[in-house]
């Protein structure tokens, strides 16, 4: 099923397992079962012993698999192949149950597991859909360490009368307890924020305890990143408030303009990003949005009000805030956005694979989405 170069790259990160994998696989003598059983006969071989396989599962939804480890049956589920940009999470779930420890900060894993209530995600996604890694991420993440949390990762071409029924007409699309939870990119931070009403209130106190900024910078892009870093190199004190840390290049899988580095993905770039603003001793305030900004009284510090509403104060704030997709301000735009309003067609395109569509924006970017 995989090539040798991927069979290759499976073998030296299984070699990170620390605990033994069994694989649940429910199947039926269908061709994409058979693709399924190939790519789990890969995975167990890489596994060089840690990994088996049980064919014995019986879910409705086939060709699906758990992962889970040995003894216990609670695991991710992956409902069709996540192979294309869903491999890494595939790899990432692997690792994650078998006890390989999450790049995530420990405030975040904390938060995870201390969620109570019983929890269950479906969560669409598409092979070509650069947005719905760090979705399909997080909530494998999720129910890898929490058990009351179930988290199912469904390849939308493999089950495409399931997507027409539940009207899911872009991905990432997520559903809890069969009710509509949330679509788009979302960071994990997020997804776990709409769960714990009590963390907007906690994030809100921590801010209003802030002491004022030299330098306060609004929005994380690059453009923000960068005037972080010039400010903090000056060993002045410097924050970020930022919507969402990363910015726009988050939305994009091929950067190839940036002088110096020949080709790179935008996830990776925010990443790099925000590991260099960390270098420094910047103030990150990621997920908060800015709504008002208030001239220097007699202190002459500049207030800026956030959505949560708390407020930080600087002796200079830096505004930031970049660009975000375009309304075409038309009737029914709003109501029907990722319900047949898409932004996204590498991600999105697949779902209306024979439909007849319109493209808006004839530059560059319509005319290759067309
Ligand atoms: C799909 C796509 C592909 C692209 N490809 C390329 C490419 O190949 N090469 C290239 O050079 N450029 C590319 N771009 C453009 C590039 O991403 C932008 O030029 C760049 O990100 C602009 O950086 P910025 O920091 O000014 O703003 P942005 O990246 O837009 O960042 C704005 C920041 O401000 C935050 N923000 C906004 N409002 C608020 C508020 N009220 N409160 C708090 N925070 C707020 C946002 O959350 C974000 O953190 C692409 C853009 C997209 C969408």
């Amino acid at each position: 099923m995989l090539d040798d170069s991927l069979k290759t790259q499976l073998q030296q990160y299984m070699g990170l397992l620390r605990q033994p994998l069994r694989l649940i696989a429910s199947l039926d003598d269908s061709s994409a079962s058979q693709d399924m059983r190939g790519l789990l006969d890969d995975i167990v071989a890489a596994g060089g012993g840690k990994i088996t396989l049980d064919t014995s599962g019986d879910d409705a939804r086939k060709p699906s698999f758990v992962i889970a480890r040995e003894g216990q049956d609670h695991g991710v589920r992956f409902a069709g192949l996540p192979l294309g940009h869903e491999f890494e999470s595939l790899v990432l779930a692997l690792l994650w149950t078998g006890g390989h420890p999450p790049k995530v900060a420990q405030d975040v894993i904390d938060s995870i597991t201390a969620i109570d209530g019983k929890y269950s995600f479906d969560v669409y996604m598409s092979l070509t859909c650069h947005n719905c890694p760090d979705v399909v991420q997080a909530l494998a993440l999720m129910a890898i360490l929490n058990p009351k949390i179930s988290t199912t990762v469904i390849e939308g071409g493999t089950f495409q009368q399931e997507v027409e029924q539940r009207q899911v007409m872009a991905v990432p699309m997520v559903f809890q307890g069969g009710e509509m939870f949330d679509s788009g990119r979302m960071s994990l931070e997020q997804i776990v924020a709409k769960l714990d009403t009590g963390a907007v209130a906690r994030e809100a106190e921590k801010i209003k305890a802030k002491d004022a900024f030299d330098v306060l910078v609004v929005g994380g892009g690059p453009a923000g990143a960068a005037a972080a870093i010039y400010a903090a190199r000056k060993g002045i004190r410097t924050g970020v408030a930022a919507e969402r840390f990363g910015g726009q290049v988050l939305d994009t899988m091929a950067i190839e303009n940036f002088i110096s580095v020949q080709h790179t993905e935008g996830p990776k770039l925010a990443a790099a990003l925000e590991a260099h603003v960390r270098e420094y001793e910047v103030d990150i305030m990621n997920l908060q949005r800015a709504a008002k900004l208030v001239p220097a009284g007699a202190d002459g510090l500049v207030e800026v009000q956030l959505e949560n509403g708390a407020s930080l104060k600087s002796k200079t704030v830096i505004l930031s805030t970049g660009a975000r997709w375009r309304q075409m301000n038309v009737p029914g735009e709003d109501e029907y956005r990722n319900k047949g309003v898409a932004y996204c067609p590498h991600c999105d395109g697949p779902l209306f694979k024979g439909k007849r569509v319109a493209v808006i924006g004839g530059g560059n970017s319509g005319v290759e989405a067309a």
